[in-house]
This record gives structure tokens, C-alpha cells and sequence, in this order.
């Protein structure tokens, strides 16, 4: 039989050649993939011409694909082979996490409380936790922090928003838990420390206590007995306290060094008939803080590394006292320093202060970090998770810019997307004299012909030989009378006359030899004709108006491309009212 009808070496040299162009930006090598079919059907070796020829013609097809659709197909038919591919990278990357060897499995979480979209800010607890697990072949939880109703209130439509950041960022979640389903076992390990004289319900004025504590003086309700605060419990439960009159304190040192630290509260009553949670409405009433909910789960669920941000360092220190109370081994923490990113605007609050206020068109409006925003600026998941994984996990305190990220971005967009021609403020050049019928052929890239090219007509007319170009003001205001510029792969002119709004010149010579002997700047353009409305929504979110070439009507939504001498773009909204969002140069 030919191996050309062998339809499951076929579907084997397919998967091979997808692998290989995934590996190399889409770009697939006949050699190494002929190689590595030997190598895992030795049977083949008999027959290696038949074999290059037809890894050749299988290949035509594979690199006709464009780069997003190659990673698409490999991930949805073979998801395996990525995972691998992504832990291999961050083991060449990441520190080795301490006591590794010490767990059988590697469980890391990252615990957003959904009440804002994710942001750049949380990039690095994300990242890291995720890549970490991956590497280690282990586990990455997501949790939802949702347990105060009232002053960090969750919000329903941010548990998908954040799921769909995640998704976006190639961070696949294998757990997913939310607080607010949890009570009932928070409770249940309430009871316990109150029971074992751990906790205690403190009645106390919030500010008595303080005082008292300051000093380390224990508050009159500390040593109760047991069955005395799990009756306060209960009516903590019941509603025999009102909201601030009753919080349950977990026992530390009242000699700790830190007053923080010092019987710090854990559950405290919420009046949710007033405040009531988005998941679970009124139904219960007693929340745990901080501290408490994210300290049980961590054990509860296994986590063996938790990575975040050195401000958690004294929530470490309260949580070891309960857990020393509840026979259990606090878990690896490993505290990052604080990653700044100037120009990003951070802040939670107010962005949605901004958004309710008019200010921001939403979540994704390209002045700010979101997640939503820079993916809609294209921006790739690929350069936020390059740029972390650079940055690392050390304690020490990192700024990094916006430029900084670009460059990453810039580093993965620039082999991988299509060129075309925009035109910003468009001004209209007239060449006279052009001597022939011009077919220009642009390559979609400059260093990768197989990527094909767009094609555009130049036909003069008259007995002048005129065509009619757009070119962007600012070139046409650069132009000199008399000096020579190049219409970038087309020809060079000589400008004949200069004048409002309208710019003329004659056609000077082919070669691009020429325009370097001269100096010639060199210009995009489009023909009249040939030219869409666009419009480029810039970073400060106002809007560059403009005509782009007619090729980019093939361009759909999510695509970048590179504008040629403006910047890469994301495609927002397909032709006829072409949109796009400026990433950067
Ligand atoms: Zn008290």
C-alpha cells in the first residue's frame, strides 16, 4: 500500500507537523519531523522518500495555518501534549519551591475575592501558582474568597469574568471551590476551638479590647469556660447578637511581639437581611474573616505551597496559632515582593468607581490593567506569563513598565503576524508619469513568504498616467518639493507640488537602490480605490481615524496584525466598520 492511503500515518505526520509548528511560531522543518517519525515507526525506514514526500505535501497544509489556529487544533486534539510542552518550560525558569520532595503531590491555589475583574496585580499570584503546579505535575485550585457581604461584596457577574481571565491566561484550573458554599465546615472547626478552649466569643467593645490587648491583658471574656462560649456561639447563630456585638477570637500569644497578631478575630455577624450575599442571600448570618476561611481551606484542601505577596506575612504568623490548635503543619508559604507596573492603574475600587461613573467605557477600556482591557489591546497571555515567570518569585520589591511588557508582546507578535497598510489622518498624493500597469504583491511578512501576500493594483490613468494614493499627514507634511520618497515595495516619486490638504508628485525610478542612494524616506500608502474606513482605538482610549488597505477586509475579530510604521493592532470589529485596538509599536 502507498503511505500516501494509510489514513493513520497520515493523521500521525499531521500531528507531528502541528507540534513542530507550535514549537517554532508556526512554522513547521521537514527534517526534524522525518526524524522524528523513524524514530517512533522504525518500519518507515525502508521507505524514507515516500515518507519526506509525503510529510512534504501534509506540511504545505499544516504551515497554511495560521499560528492561532495551528495552537487551536493541537489543543483541542491533543491538550496532553501541551501541558508537557508548558511544564518543561517553567522548570528551565522557576526557583525549584522549597520542600518540594517533602509532599507527595504539589498543591498551590489562587484565591480571588470576586468582586472586582482580575487586573496585572494579580498576575503574579496566578502565574506563579499555576506554573508551579504544572511543573511539579501537581494541583492548582482555584478559590473564591466571597465571605464578606458587606464591605469587599462578591459579585456575581466576577466569578465568570474571573474564569475567563484564567482561561485567557492558560491557566487551567483542575479544583474550584467558593467560600460561600463552605460555611457549615467553618462552623464545624469553630465549634472545635471554641470547645478545645482554643476561640473564645468576645462581647467586648472593639475598642476595650484593643486596649486591653495593647497591654497584653486578656478581655473579661477570654477565659470563660468553653460550654460558656459555645452558648455565645450559638447565639451568635441563632441572632441573639446583633451585627458588632459578638466576634469569635482564635487564642495566641497576648505577649506577641506583633498586637496584630493577638486573638485575632475570626467569624463576626453580618446582617445579611441588609447585606445579603449575591450567592447565598440571607441565609446565613455569622461570616468568617479573612484569616479563618482561607487558613482552614488551606489545609482542608490540600494546599502544599501557598505563593503570594510579603503583605500576607502576619496572616501566616495568625494563622499558624490555629493551626498549632488544630494539630495540623502549616504549609509552605513563599512571599513574593511587591510588583509594581508603572503607569497601570491598580487600584479596585477605582475602577469601578470609574466605571459607575462614566469615566471608563467598562472593564476593558484600554486605559486600564485589567486582564479584560490588554487582552482586547492584544496584547497575548503568552508575554504576561513570559514577563512573570522572568520576574520570578523573589521577595524583593519589582517595577516594571508598561514598555516592558511590550517588548515581550512585541517579541512573540512580530513573527507571527501579517502586515498591512494603515493610513492615520489620511492626505491625498497624486503621482503623475507612472510609465505601466504596477500588480504590487506586499508579503503578509517580511521574513516569511510562506505567509502569503496581499496584492493591490496601480493603474494609471489619463494621458498623464495618474494615480490617486492616500498617504498619513504627517509624511505628507514631511514632504519636500523637489526631494525624493519611496512608496514602500512600489517605486520611488519626486514631489512636484505641495498644498492643503492635497500633495503631487511625479514617478521617479523602480529600484530601491535608488531610494537608499538618496535617502528617500519611505511611506506607506494605499491607492484610492483600494482603501476601508478604520478606525484605531489608541491607549488613552481616543480614536485614530484612517484608512486601512482593502485586504483587510479578510481581517476578523481577535486577529493582530501589524499596521506598518504605526504600531500592532487587534481587530475589534470586522469591515465594513473596521475597528482595532492599538497594542503598541
Ligand atoms: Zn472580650
Amino acid at each position: 500500500m502507498a503511505l500516501g492511503n494509510d489514513n493513520e500515518l497520515r493523521e500521525l505526520i499531521r500531528k507531528v507537523a502541528l507540534l513542530n509548528a507550535v514549537q517554532h511560531c508556526g512554522k513547521a522543518q521537514v527534517g526534524p519531523i522525518v526524524g522524528k517519525l523513524l524514530g517512533e515507526v522504525p518500519d518507515l525506514r525502508s521507505k524514507a522518500k515516500e515518507l519526506t514526500a509525503l510529510v512534504n505535501n501534509i506540511l504545505s497544509e499544516v504551515n497554511g495555518l495560521s499560528f492561532e489556529e495551528q495552537k487551536d487544533t493541537v489543543e483541542q486534539k491533543w491538550p496532553e501534549t501541551q501541558k508537557k510542552e508548558k511544564s518543561e518550560e517553567a522548570e528551565k525558569k522557576l526557583l525549584p519551591l522549597p520542600n518540594a520532595s517533602k509532599y507527595p503531590q504539589i498543591v498551590t491555589r489562587f484565591s480571588p475575592n470576586p468582586d472586582c475583574v482580575l487586573h496585572l496585580g494579580s498576575a503574579r499570584a496566578i502565574i506563579l501558582s499555576h506554573e508551579y503546579a504544572q511543573a511539579y505535575n501537581g494541583k492548582f485550585i482555584l478559590r473564591f474568597e466571597d465571605t464578606d457581604p458587606k464591605v469587599k461584596r462578591p459579585s456575581l457577574i466576577f466569578y465568570d469574568k474571573i474564569r475567563k481571565d484564567l482561561n485567557w491566561l492558560g491557566c487551567k484550573v483542575d479544583e474550584e471551590y467558593i467560600q460561600s458554599d463552605r460555611l457549615p465546615i467553618y462552623y464545624e472547626y469553630a465549634e472545635r476551638l471554641l470547645r478545645d478552649g482554643n476561640a473564645y466569643v468576645c462581647t467586648c467593645i472593639p475598642e476595650e479590647f484593643k486596649n486591653k490587648t495593647i497591654k497584653s491583658i486578656p478581655c473579661p471574656c477570654r477565659n470563660l469556660s468553653p460550654s460558656e462560649h459555645l452558648e455565645r456561639w450559638r447565639q451568635m447563630l441563632s441572632g441573639g447578637y446583633a451585627e458588632g456585638q459578638a466576634v469569635m477570637r482564635v487564642k495566641t500569644d497576648l505577649c506577641h511581639p506583633n498586637p496584630a497578631v493577638r486573638d485575632w478575630p475570626a467569624l463576626r455577624i453580618i446582617d445579611t437581611a441588609k447585606f445579603p450575599h449575591p450567592r447565598v442571600g440571607s441565609k446565613y448570618r455569622v461570616w468568617p474573616l479573612y484569616n479563618m476561611a482561607a487558613g482552614l481551606d488551606d489545609h482542608l484542601l490540600g494546599v502544599t505551597h501557598i505563593i503570594r505577596g510579603k503583605e500576607h506575612l502576619t496572616n501566616g504568623v495568625r494563622q499558624e496559632f490555629m493551626y498549632k490548635h488544630l494539630g495540623w503543619e502549616y504549609p509552605t508559604a513563599i512571599h513574593y515582593g511587591r510588583l509594581k507596573i508603572t503607569g497601570a492603574f491598580l487600584s479596585k475600587s477605582k475602577i469601578i468607581q470609574g466605571i459607575n461613573d462614566g469615566i471608563y467605557s467598562g472593564f476593558d477600556d484600554p486605559r486600564l490593567a485589567t486582564f479584560a482591557a490588554i487582552r482586547k489591546r492584544g496584547i497575548t497571555a503568552a508575554a504576561v506569563k513570559k514577563m512573570i515567570i522572568d520576574v520570578g518569585s523573589k521577595p524583593a520589591d519589582v517595577t516594571l513598565s508598561w514598555e516592558n511588557l511590550f517588548s515581550y508582546n512585541r517579541k512573540i507578535l512580530d513573527s507571527i503576524t501579517d502586515r498591512y497598510f494603515f493610513v492615520s489622518e489620511p492626505f491625498r498624493l497624486a503621482v503623475k508619469a507612472i510609465p505601466r500597469v504596477f500588480n504590487a504583491k506586499l508579503l503578509l511578512h517580511p521574513d516569511n513568504a510562506q505567509r502569503g501576500y496581499r496584492q493591490t493594483l496601480v493603474n494609471p490613468i489619463g494621458k498623464d498616467g495618474v494615480c490617486s494614493f492616500w498617504v498619513t499627514k504627517k509624511d505628507a507634511e514631511l514632504a519636500e518639493v523637489g526631494v525624493m520618497v519611496r512608496l514602500m515595495e512600489l517605486f520611488n516619486i519626486k514631489i512636484t507640488s505641495k498644498a492643503e490638504k492635497r500633495l503631487e508628485a511625479s514617478f521617479a525610478s523602480e529600484s530601491y537602490q535608488d531610494a537608499r542612494g538618496a535617502k528617500a524616506r519611505l511611506i506607506q500608502w494605499i491607492v484610492t480605490e483600494d482603501s476601508l474606513p478604520c478606525k484605531v482605538v489608541m491607549p488613552d482610549a481616543s480614536t485614530v481615524e484612517g484608512v486601512a488597505e482593502s485586504a483587510c477586509k479578510r481581517l476578523k475579530p481577535d486577529d493582530v496584525v501589524q499596521f506598518e510604521r504605526f504600531g500592532f493592532v487587534r481587530i475589534d470589529e470586522a469591515a465594513p466598520n473596521l475597528t482595532t485596538y492599538y497594542a503598541h509599536k
